[in-house]
């Protein structure tokens, strides 16, 4: 990959000056960016690329290409490789994302400490949905579990990022929760610790305290089949 992803470092960084490495029709490779592309459970950022020259391009998307990320915009751009970009992400979004990542991060550590296997997990703005294998279907007891996942929230632990030898990461117990799930075929990987209660190999973007989160708000459960448990939640506040 070429591009140098700003949010593995700082995901509180908005905007990015940036040179234009590839133009493919429509999408832009860029030489860095603060632009999260679709991955790992998390939807991409929003916002918008400026020209030179001061014209505007909406970007409606990013995701991976071969190999690249390819920031996609509402229409063909007037610049080619080597011209200079501004680039301004939609914050209030993905505020909302780093904030339902972390969440997820907490509520799926609570879940597999009592040996829940999770499935599945599409983070939204709105809502966040996990897929859970558990044998039985009780209402009362994924509440207990929010709870307990808020009490963790309550306590304000810090979120840090780091780097680890991927062989040295997979030795520590827990750090893939999602099944199927496999961090790619790195030497290294990006590992995201919430206080000491949580350790996961993730390239997400996530708060820098658990207090930024607010609480988890169950929404709706529902019964997919013989093991299968979809739980959807929200956050309070909302913004
Ligand atoms: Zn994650």
């Amino acid at each position: 990959m070429k591009t140098l992803l700003i949010y593995h470092t700082d995901s509180y960084a908005r905007e990015m000056d940036a040179q234009v490495l590839e133009v493919r029709g429509n999408g832009v490779v860029l030489d860095r960016t603060v632009f999260y592309f679709t991955s790992g459970g998390q939807p991409c950022d929003f916002g918008k690329l400026v020209a030179e020259d001061g014209s505007e391009y909406a970007v409606t998307d990013v995701k991976k290409d071969n190999g690249e990320v390819l920031h996609i915009l509402d229409k063909a751009p007037a610049f080619s490789a080597g011209a200079k970009v501004h680039g301004i992400i939609d914050w209030v979004r993905r505020y909302k994302l780093m904030r339902m990542h972390t969440a997820s991060h907490v509520l799926a550590t609570v879940m597999h400490n009592n040996r829940a296997l999770i499935t599945g997990n599409q983070i939204g703005t709105g809502e966040t949905r996990f897929d859970f294998s558990m044998d039985e279907f009780d209402r009362d007891l994924f509440a207990k579990r929010i709870e307990e996942a808020n009490g963790k929230l309550a306590e304000g632990l810090d979120i840090s990022v780091s780097t680890m030898e991927r062989e040295e990461a997979m030795k520590i117990p827990g750090i893939v929760k999602l099944a199927n799930a496999l961090p790619p075929a790195l030497t290294e990987l990006r590992i995201v610790a919430i206080g000491d209660f949580d350790i996961q190999a993730d390239g997400g973007t996530h708060v820098k305290n658990t207090r930024e989160v607010g609480k988890i708000v169950l929404q709706k459960l529902e019964n997919k089949g013989k093991s299968n448990r979809r739980l959807y939640f929200s956050l309070e506040p909302a913004e």
